[in-house]
């Protein structure tokens, strides 16, 4: 057994065993949890597109915790559940799974949660006949012991058929036994970047040296996997340059799979055929590569605190792939983007839904929350920029970047190093656009 550094615990206060404080705690802006640890060993089984699993969950309390245990998980078929080696019932409730803890489980400054499980083929957990990932809903596939942005370590060990090939968060531990992959995330990272996926791939490595840029296919040749991804070196170097931190991962992997998925995760991204097969015609077509590569830093590394701050991920980093294109498609390229973007933006305020950036409610649907969050996010750093000037801008970019790395963040916490570098207070833009 590996080491477990960081630990974790989510159980309720007393009175959340009543349903309406269930759902209070399983909403999306609950608070966020640190310190969990999960260790998964999953088979999937390609022919039924059922997953099967087992988790190792070491939960810490917190002070004033309850007796009920929730896990985030509604989807998953849970067999069988155990605290520290305890066998627990299991009650399945709306919005999750509950588990309750004996008298001295609630006085436990730490257990050991022992699960086993199935999930189905679902959002979240796509299946083909002879690939399997997983995309942005984690708690389809695993028990999710806390919302969606708490950060967690996690280490994942996948039994695959010979000859299958896989990627998981975090870098690859051990080669294992044959069949037996071994992934070990040792930082912790959000839920919802955690995930892995396995299949008959093929493989290509872009080079040896650190990082290391690694491309796995469904039914594509060495050579096309190559040139659909031939940019992919520069684009690291230009948002190294840009964050002034390396990428913060050894091995980056892109995994080409069929469809139009584009799906950020810790150390991997999915790209599908559909978003990245136009490269072929035209070498400009290369934003899935450049906006789910900026994700390893704005994103995944650096993550939005609540998911109204959404828009600190998906803005920047839609602006950040445009700031590639200008850098090497020249400004012609970084001009249609913003334009692109001028439109989606214009298309909610004409629904009559413009909002601010950090806006907390409720968007009637994806397209009008994309529009604030991805379009109106772009041109807010776009402002910005024209606003500070290249250097204090980038400075400014480098210093929000290297200040948060690893942290979860607020709108704030990008005003106070664009202000740090520009000298001078921002709150009159920043009022304008973001609160
Ligand atoms: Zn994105």
């Amino acid at each position: 057994m590996r080491h477990i550094s960081r630990i974790g615990l989510y159980a309720f206060r007393r009175f959340a065993q009543l349903t309406f404080c269930t759902l209070v705690v399983l909403s999306a802006n609950a608070q966020p949890l640190t310190g969990q640890h999960y260790e998964l060993e999953l088979r999937p089984d390609f022919k039924a597109g059922v997953l099967h699993g087992r988790a190792r969950i070491r939960l810490q309390a917190e002070p004033g915790s309850g007796d009920v245990l929730v896990l985030r998980s509604p989807k998953l078929h849970i067999h069988r559940a155990s605290l520290d080696g305890e066998p627990r019932p299991l009650e399945q409730a709306r919005g999750g799974w509950r588990i309750p803890l004996t008298n001295a489980q609630t006085k436990a400054s730490s257990l050991m949660l022992e699960l086993d499980y199935h999930a189905e083929a679902a959002a979240g957990l796509v299946f083909g006949e002879d690939y399997v990932y997983t995309a942005f809903f984690t708690c389809h596939w695993m028990p999710c012991a806390g919302p969606d942005l708490s950060r967690a370590t996690i280490a994942i060990r996948l039994e695959l058929p010979a000859g299958y090939r896989s990627v998981a968060s975090g870098q690859l531990a051990t080669e294992g036994t044959p069949g037996r992959h071994e992934w070990q995330q040792t930082q912790p990272y959000p839920l919802y970047t955690l995930g892995f996926t396995a299949g008959h791939f093929n493989e290509v490595v872009d080079s040896e040296k650190a990082p290391r840029l690694r491309f796995l296919g469904i039914d594509q040749a060495d050579t096309a996997l190559r040139a659909k991804f031939k940019e992919s070196a520069r684009v690291l170097s230009f948002f190294e340059d840009k964050a002034g931190l390396p990428l913060p991962h050894p091995t980056y992997t892109q995994v080409l799979v069929p469809g139009g998925v584009a799906q950020e995760a810790s150390s991997f991204s999915l790209i599908g055929t559909r978003m990245l097969d136009p490269i072929l015609d035209d070498p400009k077509e290369d934003w899935v590569i450049a906006h789910e590569m900026a994700h390893q830093w704005w994103g995944n590394l650096i993550t939005c605190a609540t998911w109204s701050d959404f828009w600190l991920n998906e803005g920047l980093t839609v602006f950040m792939t445009a700031a590639w294109k200008q850098h090497r498609w020249g400004e012609d390229a970084y001009q249609r983007e913003m334009v692109l973007a001028q439109q989606r933006w214009q298309s909610a305020k004409e629904a009559d839904f413009d909002k601010p950036l950090s806006w907390p409610g409720n968007y009637p649907s994806l397209k009008s929350k994309r529009a604030i969050h991805y379009s109106k996010g772009a041109l807010f750093f776009d402002t910005l920029r024209g606003e500070l000037g290249e250097q204090a801008f980038w400075d400014g970019l480098r210093r929000y970047t290297r200040n948060n790395a690893g942290r979860s963040v607020r709108a704030a916490d990008l005003q106070v190093a664009m202000e740090a570098s520009a000298g001078r207070s921002l709150q009159t833009l920043f009022d304008a656009w973001v609160y």
